[in-house]
């Protein structure tokens, strides 16, 4: 598919983020008004609410966009979703009548993002093969790297919906146990090991009931759509408690999404197969078609005091052993119900080259090879004051379907006396 041109000019950019094609949704406001849906349409955005309002959009009943979430909107369900992009598409398209609908434009310099739904619930995975078989030859040995059930299974945990937060959102370095490997016993202060995870993070847009499975075709259809995910993680905590439940407080204190949700119809060029089967998976696991997407991911970091923006990684979505649709599915097989706004992280994704590795802890191996920033800086971990910043784009033919950026700088611990 071609650049779909626009009246909007900067949306025809084919470095830009935003074409036509795009459509991403989001939650703005502007000069402190209340926040309500819009999509990105070149450096601009357009408020939803306000097309709503004019009869310009929508279905028959309560305004769906007039809020501070998706959510309403996504209950609709898949027709709706369709039936609102092509009217956006028509309404914006070179040709049309800009007449009506720039009044409800807003440059994106002057808009606040907000979080871009209610986060109902939050589940992580691991299943990242490169990710996982680094990091469980650093905490087990390469012999025992992949768990005997991790060819089988997209492994995941239940993480906490309430601390998901929009990009730029400063983030609290966690205090929590700490157990060096030469301690007798574990102290209690800041994480020394602060890391990211370059994830992707997928939308559930409509549900299943309890008690009801779902195929993979069907968890596939359930999905609204994509943002980067940073699954902000303190390794020093995680190694100390992570057996035999796995991530608890490790994982708790951050996790950090891009403001647009990128629509599964937007990234329908870019859909591509998980890698080859190691070992066949059960056939309730088995994808009927190409639910992966080929989408480019940047890992970028900023230390503390500097203007100097260091690139650590670049990877690729495609380097995911199991696809969302997968993991959804298996996550409702044994009768979970999942609702309108789950947030289903993939896990860190890497690849197998040095400079493709979605995580600080795999950059560094363990701390044991700290890397050094352009500013001339070294860090094995995150630093106070560290911005570090996600992003991913599909590429197309003449456009790009972007995702923004997902941002986040560390603040120091709190401390208390007698902690
Ligand atoms: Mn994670």
């Amino acid at each position: 598919m071609p650049l779909l041109k626009s009246w909007v000019e900067t949306a025809n950019d084919p470095d830009g983020d935003f074409p036509l094609n795009n459509l991403p949704y989001g939650v703005f406001s502007v000069g402190g008004d209340d926040p309500r849906c819009c999509v990105a349409i070149g450096d601009k955005v357009l408020d939803l609410a306000a097309l709503e309002a004019a009869g310009l959009i929508g279905v028959q009943g309560e305004p769906v966009f007039d809020h501070p979430f998706l959510n309403e909107f996504m209950e609709l369900g898949a027709e709706i979703w369709a039936q609102t992009r092509s009217k956006l598409q028509d309404m914006l398209a070179d040709g049309a009548d800009p007449k009506a609908i720039t009044p409800a434009l807003h440059a994106q310099s002057d808009v606040e993002m907000h979080m871009p739904f209610i986060v109902v619930e939050y589940t992580d995975f691991y299943a990242g093969r490169h990710h996982a078989t680094n990091v469980g030859t650093m905490f087990r040995g390469a012999e025992n790297a992949l768990p005997p059930n991790w060819l089988h299974i997209p492994i995941g945990y239940n993480g906490r919906a309430s601390t998901v937060v929009v990009s730029g959102t400063p983030i609290r370095r966690p205090l929590g146990q700490l157990k060096p490997p030469d301690a007798d016993a574990p102290h209690f202060g800041p994480c020394k090991r602060l890391d990211i995870e370059l994830e992707m993070g997928a939308v559930v847009g409509t549900g299943n009931r309890m008690g009801e499975p779902v195929t993979v075709q069907e968890a596939d259809d359930m999905i609204f759509g994509y943002v980067i995910l940073n699954d902000w993680s303190a390794r020093d905590i995680q190694a100390w408690e992570y057996q035999p439940l796995g991530p608890f407080q490790a994982k708790v204190f951050a996790s950090s999404i891009s403001p647009w949700v990128v629509t599964k119809a937007a990234l329908e060029p870019f859909r591509c197969s998980t890698p080859e089967r190691e070992k066949t998976l059960l056939p309730y696991l088995q994808e009927p078609g190409p639910m992966l997407y080929d989408i480019d991911l940047e890992v970028k970091m900023q230390a503390t005091g500097s203007d100097t923006t260091t690139t650590l990684s670049r990877t690729n979505y495609n380097q995911m052993y199991y696809s969302a649709a997968q993991q959804l599915c298996h996550h409702a097989i044994g009768g979970c119900e999942m609702s309108v706004g789950d947030l289903l992280g993939s896990g860190t994704i890497s690849g197998p080259e040095k400079d493709e590795r979605g995580s600080l802890l795999e950059i560094s191996w363990g701390g044991k090879e700290p890397f050094t920033l352009d500013s001339g800086e070294t860090r094995s971990f995150i630093e106070d004051g560290d911005t570090l910043t996600l992003s991913g784009r599909a590429s197309g033919d003449g456009y790009n379907i972007g995702f923004g950026t997902c941002v986040g700088t560390i603040l120091p611990a709190i401390e208390k006396e007698n902690w």
